[in-house]
């Protein structure tokens, strides 16, 4: 531990900051850790929040942000594979929160790209694959997308996947309908999760772009993380070679080794769009008057803050826990699974209380909070809904699945 220890509240203060951090978790992080974390946050204050309510006015992704984001090294935190930076799960979540904390949508390009895309070729890739494309993605020259759920199958794809990949000679055809899939229209590399006709299980290939086939259609109308471009992606007849099939996806066991790790960047994405949201909402009720006082010192305000601040904390703690274990190797389904039902109930609440205590401003996108709220419903709904993680703690807990 650094010298950080003797000065704490000196150390965790941060310029802008209401101690949001308040039990000092960031303290846990080794100094050069502290320190990407502090690069970027400063790149999402400085470069993100200024343009990011733009975009999401226009459901436009800001591409010119993507250079910004290669250079801060975080595609792939955790990943030890070839080219990647092998930081580990801590600090991958503490980077997850951070940019959660400022935008969501950024958040949630960067866990797909380099959390469920990177992540299933480092998880599920034999040593030639990784090699093959890791590097590229770190350095985000290739961006990837993921995709697993189906129009008509989104909870129950484990058992309902009904993409269709049949072998022919050296390639593999894929057939079959997509949806929600962020990053496909744009990404140099689509993870499809695909049944293989043969023998009924799932299995992963990776399609590079302009692969005759595959085409887009981008989602409209959304009203959260407009920023993300989601896509309907339709293959049909999408031929790949063999090599590009992940060697060890051998069943949906090994999609769900991925979604483990993966669940846990959703967790802290929440945390960072709470503590967003808190922040905003403690900032304004210093400054806005009413009867002649701030509205923070009413009671009852300082009741939805502290509130607020509990939450964000106790989410932080549990994650803290649970990317402790991750890095152990010790991390289950339901360990995941609790701090994402966990930390996107409690997300929602918040930023439901910050809208609260920013009154008509609070549905401003000017003032930020507003876009938390919207954008904290589809990550309460994506990487397993409330629900299905419950239903992960109490098979868990009881020895009993109540799935169906
Ligand atoms: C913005 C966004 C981005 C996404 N990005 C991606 C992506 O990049 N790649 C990808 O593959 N997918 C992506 N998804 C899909 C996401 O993972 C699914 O939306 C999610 O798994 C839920 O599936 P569904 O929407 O089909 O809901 P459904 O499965 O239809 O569920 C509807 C409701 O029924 C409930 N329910 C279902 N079964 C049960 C049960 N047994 N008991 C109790 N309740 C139940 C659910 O909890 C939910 O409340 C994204 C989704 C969104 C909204």
């Amino acid at each position: 531990m650094s010298e950080q220890t003797d000065t704490p509240a000196d150390d965790i203060e941060l310029e802008d900051s209401p101690r949001s951090d308040f039990l000092g978790f960031e303290l846990l992080l080794a100094d050069e850790d502290l320190a990407l974390l502090r690069r970027v946050r400063s790149f999402m204050q400085q470069e993100v929040e200024p343009v990011i309510n733009e975009h999401w006015t226009r459901a436009e992704f800001p591409h010119e942000l993507v250079p910004g984001l290669a250079d801060l090294g975080i595609a792939g935190l955790a990943y030890d594979g070839p080219g990647c930076p092998g930081r580990g799960a801590l600090v991958d979540g503490m980077v997850a929160m951070e940019l959660g904390r400022v935008d969501p949508s950024i958040a949630t390009f960067m866990g797909v790209h380099g959390g469920l895309a990177m992540g299933s070729i480092q998880l599920c890739g034999s040593d030639e694959q990784r090699e093959r494309w890791l590097p590229a993605m770190a350095r985000m020259e290739l961006l990837g997308a993921f995709a697993l759920t189906e129009p008509d199958v989104g909870s129950a794809i484990s058992a309902g996947l009904a993409t269709r990949a049949r072998r022919d000679g050296d390639s593999w055809v894929l057939d079959g309908e997509k949806k929600w899939i962020g990053n496909a229209s744009f990404a140099d590399l689509v993870v499809v999760w695909a049944r293989d006709e043969a023998d009924g299980e799932v299995k992963g290939f990776v399609v590079e772009k302009d692969t005759p086939g595959m085409t887009f259609e981008v989602q409209q109308d959304k009203i959260a993380l407009r920023v993300v471009q989601n896509a309907q992606v339709h293959l049909r007849g999408v031929r790949v070679p063999e090599a590009n099939r992940l060697q060890g996806a051998d069943s949906f066991r090994d999609t769900a080794d991925v979604l483990r790790v993966t669940r846990m960047g959703v967790a802290w994405q929440a945390t960072g769009c709470a503590r967003g949201a808190y922040e905003h909402a403690l900032r304004y009720t210093k400054q806005r008057e009413q009867f002649g006082r701030p509205i923070a010192s009413f009671q009852l305000v300082q009741d939805l803050l502290v509130r607020m601040l509990g939450s964000v904390t106790a989410s932080t703690a549990m994650n803290v826990r649970a990317s402790q274990l991750q890095d152990a190797g010790l991390l289950e389904d339901e360990h995941a699974s609790l701090c994402k039902a966990f930390s996107t109930v409690r997300m929602r609440e918040t930023v439901g209380w910050a809208r609260e205590v920013l009154g008509g401003n609070g549905i401003l996108l000017e003032h930020h909070v507003g876009r938390l709220v919207a954008d904290a419903e589809a990550i309460y709904s994506y990487e397993g809904t409330r629900e299905m993680n419950t239903l992960i703690v109490g098979r868990a807990i009881t020895g009993l699945s109540a799935f169906v």
